[in-house]
């Protein structure tokens, strides 16, 4: 920023001296062409009048030789007219005396009208021609002529009216902003142009230095008017004027004046594009300069949140629609699956279903606007294997497609403790068979459906015979494995489709779907026998045996549960118990 500051400053600072310096060569030129217009109207002056003096010359040539020829004046005054019309710029040509008394006049004026111009101060002219400032009014050139032995025999003057000098300045002028006068020696003027213009008050000390300093150029404030006035006088070369040029600054200036409103207005824009320059140049910095840390802190987050899901416990998958190629998957989820993260990417997100039925049925339903949460199922491990899951499924759209979103967690270890509790429940723990309960339950259901098939089915009740007397001869712990032994007996002898339960202490029973009464029968002997057979050998050698006595019914058609059957099956093992045990009865 302070580095813009300063450059803005350099620039301004630069411009300015530019500006100063062309301002100020500009009114050097200004300065320079004014003095050029001097010298140049100078040297044009100048050679008119020489070239005056020059035909002068030559017309006062045959008068001269005529009077020294001792011509007589009266014929001499006659050639006048005639040598007057040889010099047009000359108004008069007079003939003077030796005393300067006006003899004779070329253009039938009388000479006491221009005895004022003609006076006695001519008299003591010199045989050479010279101009003598005479009048206010006009040039006077003035010609002694003299005879051998020096003598003045008469002079010769010509007079040029002011206003054809002024014509000749007028014609030499630049403009009207130029006023050109031409003064005598004693800085009178003789003639200006243009008409209207005034001679400024000038004091001859002045013109003096501008003469001295020969075509010097000079500026003055002249009193009574305003501006500044460029003034330049010089003398003739070797005639007896001066000749000053003055131009009011109000002109000179004029295009100086211009140039320098160009350059400031130039250089204002200039400063102003400079500025806006810099100002677009520092706004764009701080703009590129926030969006900078604003990736940063993109960037930042980005990787914060990357991280996160990277190493968040929950299997992240994210799979673009409508392909379902797998465009993101987090290290859990890689883990999950057994695959490294790049090569699921090759994978579609249905091949991570162990059923594609399923995979079908979530999709859908997320495609359709109905996110699913935590929804369990079988996903596929990478050899194939199932394994549960609690899995969500969402859809997110974006500009660029959609993506399905998949969210999941391993519940293996869940579902195996639901088991094993489920297990707990409804198994008893001595035996491995099924509680009273859930005897009671999956029986129950067995009935029905056995209703509902309309087949016949049977119950059989069991109870170990004089078990009190096992405990109380070997010991609770063999009463324990006498009763895992009658489980075990009553599981190899009963058939899968039979539902086999503890219901008490040392008493069994077992539901027997789709089985008539002479199946029945059969099965109720063949365990019966089987438990008599069994003997359990103790570590100490002695051997255990046990019988057991059966009750068995069939299930009637206006059984309408299965207490009533179990009441029929309990009574028809109160018969065998009373009968001496060992048997089977039957209450049908
Ligand atoms: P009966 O022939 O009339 O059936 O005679 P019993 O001795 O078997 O008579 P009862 O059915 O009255 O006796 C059951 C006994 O079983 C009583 C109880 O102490 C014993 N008992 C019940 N549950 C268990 C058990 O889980 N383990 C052991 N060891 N004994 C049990
Ligand atoms: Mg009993
Ligand atoms: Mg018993």
């Amino acid at each position: 920023m302070t580095l813009l500051i300063t450059l803005a400053i350099l620039v301004g600072l630069g411009m300015i001296m530019l500006l100063a310096y062309q301002i100020s060569a500009s009114y050097q030129n200004q300065f320079l062409a004014a003095r050029q217009h001097n010298l140049h109207a100078q040297k044009m002056v100048g050679l008119q009048l020489a070239q005056w003096q020059q035909q002068l010359q030559l017309g006062l040539n045959p008068l001269v030789s005529s009077l020294q020829a001792g011509t007589p004046i009266d014929v001499v005054a006659q050639q006048l007219a005639g040598q007057l019309r040889q010099l047009p710029f000359a108004s008069n040509l007079a003939l003077l005396d030796e005393r300067g008394n006006v003899l004779a006049v070329a253009d039938g004026q009388s000479p006491a009208e221009m005895g004022l111009d003609y006076g006695p101060g001519l008299a003591s002219s010199k045989p050479e021609l010279r101009w003598l400032p005479a009048s206010p009014s006009a040039l006077i050139a003035v010609q002694a002529v003299q005879n051998s032995a020096q003598q003045t025999l008469a002079t010769l003057a010509v007079r040029i009216e002011a206003s054809t000098v002024a014509q000749l300045l007028a014609n030499t002028s630049y403009g009207p902003e130029q006023e050109l006068y031409l003064l005598d020696a004693r800085l009178r003027p003789l003639a200006h142009a243009p008409a209207e213009a005034q001679l400024p008050n000038l004091a001859s000390g002045l013109i003096a230095r501008i003469q001295r300093a020969e075509a010097q150029t000079l500026q003055i404030q002249l009193p009574n008017e305003p501006g500044i006035s460029l003034l330049s006088a010089n003398q003739l070369g070797k005639l007896p004027y001066v000749l000053l040029l003055r131009i009011d600054s109000r002109h000179f200036l004029q295009q100086w004046k211009s140039t320098v409103f160009f350059y400031l207005l130039g250089s204002t824009l200039m400063l102003l594009l400079s500025l806006l320059t810099a100002y677009f140049f520092w706004r764009s910095q701080r703009l590129g300069r926030h969006l900078r840390q604003k990736e940063h802190k993109l960037s930042a987050s980005e990787a914060r949140f990357r991280q996160m899901i990277e190493t968040t416990p929950v299997g992240l998958v994210l799979a673009r629609l409508p392909d379902f190629y797998i465009t993101y998957i987090n290290q859990h989820a890689a883990r999950v699956f057994g695959l490294p993260q790049a090569a699921a990417l090759s994978k579609r997100a249905f091949e991570l279903y162990y059923d594609r039925i399923d995979f079908i049925h979530h999709s859908d339903s997320a495609m359709n606007g109905r996110a699913l949460n935590n929804v369990e199922c079988l996903l596929r491990h990478k050899e194939g294997t199932p394994f549960w899951a609690s899995v969500s499924i969402s859809v997110t759209e974006a500009h660029d497609g959609s993506t399905l979103l998949m969210g999941l967690s391993d519940i293996t270890q869940r579902k195996r403790l639901e088991e094993e509790l489920k297990k707990r429940a409804t198994t008893d723990s001595l035996s491995g068979l099924a509680n009273r309960a859930y005897f009671m339950e999956s029986a129950s259901q067995e009935l029905l459906r056995c209703k509902r098939m309309q087949q016949p089915a049977a119950l059989l009740m069991l109870d170990i015979d004089f078990f009190k007397k096992i405990n109380d001869h070997y010991g609770h712990q063999v009463g324990d494995l006498a009763i895992q032994a009658m489980a075990s007996i009553c599981r190899s002898q009963l058939r899968e489709l039979d539902l086999l339960g503890r219901i008490g202490g040392e008493e069994f029973i077992a539901f027997l779907p789709a089985t008539d009464l002479d199946t029945a029968r059969q099965l109720a002997e063949q365990l019966r026998c089987a438990i008599a057979a069994q003997v359990i050998a103790l570590e100490d050698g002695r051997e255990v045996r046990f019988t057991s006595s059966l009750g068995l019914t069939l299930m009637r058609a206006n059984d309408l549960n299965l207490d009533a059957i179990m009441k029929r099956a309990d009574d028809a093992l109160y018969q065998s118990k009373h009968q001496g045990r060992n048997r089977t009865s039957e209450v049908l």
